[in-house]
């Protein structure tokens, strides 16, 4: 008996461009196992600057990394990540994090420590019963999975993504944070060849959601 289709759907974007709204949406609609690899990230840094840790000094980096242990636990449709046993709380959306995890991020040993991670990701939902896989991030179609089923990245007008998180009650310079991480050497957020390119400037979250179902389910012929 032919196994059941298993899709992965990655999406990347720059901050507040809207990738966490339909990616959880894209998650209810079809069943998929939902990774927020920025949160992943975010994480990371938290822990980093727990430990006393330096984007700036190598060394530092690397000895925090060699502390700490990676889980997942999935709670409902989210594949969330576990730091030596512990979930990270609110402080992962902190200014302090904010302004450091692009710095964190563009480091490739730390990169590094959550590419296998990431990508074993696609096993935890095959093992938990789910249809799929929808991570969102900086590098998902370019790096992580870079055969994956669907590859989409978002965009919006950077006015209009710091008013977003503004309404979340968030103090976050995206578009500092997208010069970071667009310019780093590793894993840059990139438009790749073959992504599906959708400006959500003037969309709610279900037409950009509806938008991405459709042409998941083939309804609308991918551009
Ligand atoms: O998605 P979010 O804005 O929460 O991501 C926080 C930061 O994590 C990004 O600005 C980026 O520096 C980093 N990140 C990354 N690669 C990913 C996801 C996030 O470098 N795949």
């Amino acid at each position: 008996m032919p196994s059941k289709p298993f899709i992965i759907v990655a999406i990347d974007g720059g901050a507040a461009s809207g990738k966490s709204s339909t990616a959880r949406a894209l998650s209810e609609r079809f069943h998929l196992l939902h990774s927020d690899t920025g949160s992943y990230y975010r994480a990371l840094t938290a822990e980093m600057l727990r430990q006393g840790a330096s984007a700036g000094d190598l060394e530092s980096v690397k000895a925090a990394l060699a502390k700490i242990t990676l889980g997942t636990r999935v709670e409902g449709r989210s594949a969330r990540i576990e730091i030596c046993g512990r979930l990270p709380g609110e402080e992962i959306r902190s200014k302090e994090v904010n302004e450091a995890v692009s710095h964190f991020a563009a480091i490739p040993e730390l990169r590094n420590s959550l590419l296998s991670y990431q990508r074993g990701q696609a096993e935890t939902a095959r093992d938990g019963g789910f249809a799929g896989l929808v991570m969102e991030g900086r590098d998902i179609g370019s790096v992580i999975f870079p055969d994956a089923d669907f590859r989409f990245f978002l965009h919006a007008d950077p006015a209009e993504r710091e008013r977003r998180r503004l309404r979340q009650g968030q103090v976050d310079r995206v578009a500092e944070r997208d010069r970071l991480d667009s310019s780093r050497k590793t894993a840059p957020l990139s438009l790749t060849a073959g992504a599906i390119s959708v400006d959500t400037t003037t969309l709610t979250i279900a037409e950009v959601a509806d938008l991405m179902a459709a042409l998941i389910e083939g309804k609308t012929p991918v551009p």
